[in-house]
């Protein structure tokens, strides 16, 4: 038996007991605190990084944490933000890059994808955050480089997110606020961008909010 399947197993018998009214609750429908988008990179668990149980969280994901602007086509992307604003009215969306991010590695060297059409494609996405980085980070490392990337790939992508009818109307309304971070998988630090797109630990973005609510 593969190990997930067994994992299945142990989660019936030993996980769903203790946690049966939750999900029972949950079967009557669901109230996310907010989207998030992060990248299918198996490191990333988003219920462990934010402490999060079943039903808070709507989460999409796909290689590079990416959000495709708004066309007339439609995507998994699109209909998915369209669901989690319009009918779910999440509060909140993050978009969540990370350290060692193989799509981002991608990103700044396309030729090297060339067996990869479709994943080649879906990174012109974020030509406008290489772009930036291959001009601003001329006489950088390629360490730094690659943390400018992510953060501005990030950046990038909140850009995108409001091209979205549905967010701009949101947003237009003052009901919905857009979040940007960087997870690093190494550290565990995730660092969260500010109004003008410079990034801080978390726990400095959001201290006085934590404060506020005694979180
Ligand atoms: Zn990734």
């Amino acid at each position: 038996m593969p190990k997930f399947a067994a994992g299945v197993v142990r989660f019936q018998t030993q996980v769903f007991p203790e946690k049966r009214a939750l999900f029972e609750h949950l079967s009557a429908g669901q109230a996310p605190e907010g989207l998030f988008i992060t990248c299918s990179d198996s490191r990333i668990e988003t219920a462990m990084i934010t402490q999060t149980e079943p039903g808070e969280l709507f989460v999409c994901r796909n290689a590079g944490n990416i959000v495709p602007p708004h066309t007339q086509f439609t995507g998994g992307m699109t209909a998915s933000i369209e669901f989690a604003v319009a009918a779910l009215k999440v509060p909140h969306i993050i978009v969540c890059g990370h350290t060692e991010c193989g799509a981002m590695k991608g990103a700044m060297n396309l030729e090297g994808l060339d067996g990869l059409p479709h994943v080649k494609e879906w990174l012109g996405y974020s030509k406008a955050a290489v772009d930036i980085v291959k001009e601003l980070g001329k006489d950088k490392s390629d360490a730094e480089r690659m943390k400018m990337l992510l953060q501005q790939n990030v950046l990038l992508q909140l850009v995108h997110l409001r091209t979205h009818p549905t967010v701009a109307m949101r947003l237009a309304k003052g009901d919905l606020r857009l979040h940007g971070w960087v997870y690093d998988i190494k550290t565990g630090e995730v660092l969260a961008s500010d109004d003008v797109g410079t990034f801080t630990p978390v726990s400095e973005r959001y201290a006085a909010e934590f404060k506020k609510h005694s979180y």
